[in-house]
């Protein structure tokens, strides 16, 4: 597996394009990131959104049109932020494929030969998740490098982030994966479990 980051748009919210041998992934496609995605990419068979937030969906639409097969997965508890413009930004509106369902817990998807993972943890969005494939973890915005998500905006719930946080903290086999966040620089799970109790 290859991994190209990119950063884009007001907010610097990092796409990830992950490169297998069946075609390609492409996380969180932001304001943008079509046009880098059309240049890297011939075969994008899955759109993950680690969740709706406007500036880590707002090309779904783009690369869907570009590449039609390419199967969009959201959780399902965010799905009504990609299927309408609930802050009225003029955002182009997109519809999942296929939607996640784990509630506070993990749920294994698999496609073309490939092992994908959303961890459900809600809080900064009802439906914001990690996604884990081949021991990455793209953390959205849930978990950054020496910070979390914010938990104030609409949507938001501080009491189902500390949950989430408190959940996270323990989950033994996080410890030595690498974390690809949503913005900023990659990050050890490990550390950033131990950073959990800053934040409670
Ligand atoms: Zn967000």
């Amino acid at each position: 597996m290859q991994i190209l980051k990119k950063p884009f748009g007001e907010y610097k919210t990092n796409c990830y394009i992950l490169k297998f041998a069946q075609g390609q992934v492409v996380l969180d496609p932001g304001v943008g990131a079509s046009q880098w995605i059309q240049e890297q990419c011939n075969n994008v068979i899955a759109i993950l959104n680690t969740h709706g937030h406007f500036d880590h969906i707002w090309d779904n639409s783009l690369v869907k049109r570009l590449y039609p097969k390419a199967k969009i997965f959201c959780h399902q508890k965010d799905s009504f932020l990609l299927k309408s413009d609930v802050f009225g930004l003029g955002m182009p509106l997109s519809t999942p494929d296929f939607e996640i369902q784990a509630d506070k817990s993990s749920q294994d998807i698999e496609l073309a030969d490939l092992l994908i993972t959303f961890h459900h943890f809600p809080g900064h969005t009802p439906g914001c998740c990690m996604v884990e494939i081949n021991n990455c973890v793209f953390s959205g915005d849930f978990i950054f490098r020496g910070c979390i998500g914010r938990s104030d905006f609409a949507y938001s719930n501080a009491q189902d982030m500390r949950e989430s946080l408190l959940r996270f903290r323990d989950i033994q086999r996080f410890e030595n994966l690498l974390a690809y966040p949503g913005h900023g620089k990659s990050t050890r799970l490990g550390d950033e479990q131990r950073n959990v109790e800053n934040w409670l």
